[in-house]
């Protein structure tokens, strides 16, 4: 029978971690008894260097029942090596990983859906929300243009798609081989290539505590995002300084004749192209040093997390 490990990310969770576990386990039992999965199947709560009691809730819960298992990051390591570091753990022992967030906002009884599509061959199954009724209109409105603009850049991924995925054992062995420190785990799962499927669900609130993604984290994932798959950015400057130079070749051309009809006047057109090539250029420069910078970061190839403890009944 194949056994199932739900990875669960979870920073500064104390909040939801009660009922949260609670939904989990019985779900988890029910798949058990309905002869689904194994019973050595297991709910892995990944602690991402909480600062609340998140880690001492993960103990007693492992205390009071085997299926509750926990693994703690030597410290604040971001939610995707949070979830790299539970699928790299829980592939170890399990034939199917559930990854999704620890504030219930991904409805759990898609689960069924999921484990089923894996049943008929797929190795990676999408959770995709079908309405995003229940977020803020400015979560909503950053998030679609976050998936608007990866598309611009030819970047592919599963649209309206989080993280709440389901992945069979050679799925997760072969997101092992991606050693990229920078992770943008939307991007990298649809380039592994097997079989995949998607599962529509409702996309619920968060229940209780506060969003762990301000928009800065967000920020910086859709700029992992289109860095780490896309080197468009780069060629677009590249065509800005081809249209630059084809701008001053024209001012040149009418400085010629203004200067041979009336005589030099051009002090104003000089600051303004001055102020807009200098911008321009600083821009350049910018991106360009974003990939540099993301070069450097990959080039010392620094381990993505430690694990500090583990807790789980093998
Ligand atoms: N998370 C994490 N490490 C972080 C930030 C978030 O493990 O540094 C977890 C968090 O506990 C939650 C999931 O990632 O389980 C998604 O975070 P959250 O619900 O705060 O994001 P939102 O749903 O607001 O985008
Ligand atoms: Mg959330």
């Amino acid at each position: 029978m194949d056994i199932l490990y739900f990875v669960v990310p979870c920073y500064n969770e104390q909040e939801v971690l009660p009922e949260t576990s609670k939904r989990l386990l019985a779900k988890l039992q029910s798949m058990i008894q309905a002869g689904q999965v194994s019973d050595n199947s297991r709910i892995l709560f990944v602690d991402d260097g909480s600062k609340d009691t998140t880690w001492q809730i993960i103990s007693d819960l492992h205390q009071q029942d085997p299926h509750y298992s926990g693994l703690k990051l030597s410290r604040n390591k971001g939610h995707q090596n949070a979830v790299l570091a539970g699928l790299s753990y829980a592939v170890k022992f399990a034939d199917i990983t559930i990854s999704l967030d620890a504030d219930l906002q991904d409805d759990i009884d898609a689960v069924d859906k999921f484990v089923e599509q894996y049943k008929q061959g797929s190795d990676v199954v999408y959770g995709v929300r079908s309405a995003r009724t229940t977020d803020t209109a400015f979560k909503r409105s950053t998030a679609q243009s976050f998936y608007k603009i990866l598309e611009a850049f030819g970047i592919e991924i599963v649209y309206n798609h989080a993280d709440y995925r389901l992945m069979s054992r050679r799925a997760v062995e072969a997101l092992m081989d991606f050693k990229e420190v920078n992770l943008f785990l939307r991007g990298i799962v649809p380039l592994i290539g097997f079989k995949s499927s998607t599962v529509q669900y409702e996309r619920h609130e968060r229940f209780a505590g506060t969003s762990k993604y301000p928009l800065k984290k967000m920020l910086n994932l859709a700029i992992d995002g289109v860095t780490s798959f896309s080197i468009k950015p780069i060629r677009m400057i590249t065509a800005a300084g081809v249209g630059v130079l084809g701008v001053s070749a024209i001012i040149f051309v009418w400085m010629l004749v203004n200067a041979i009809r009336y005589g030099l006047s051009t002090v104003l057109l000089t600051l303004f192209s001055l102020w807009l090539l200098a911008g321009l250029l600083l821009v350049a420069l910018g991106v360009v040093g974003e990939y540099v910078g993301r070069m450097y970061m990959e080039t010392k190839a620094r381990p993505r997390f430690f694990i500090d403890q583990t807790l789980n009944k093998e």
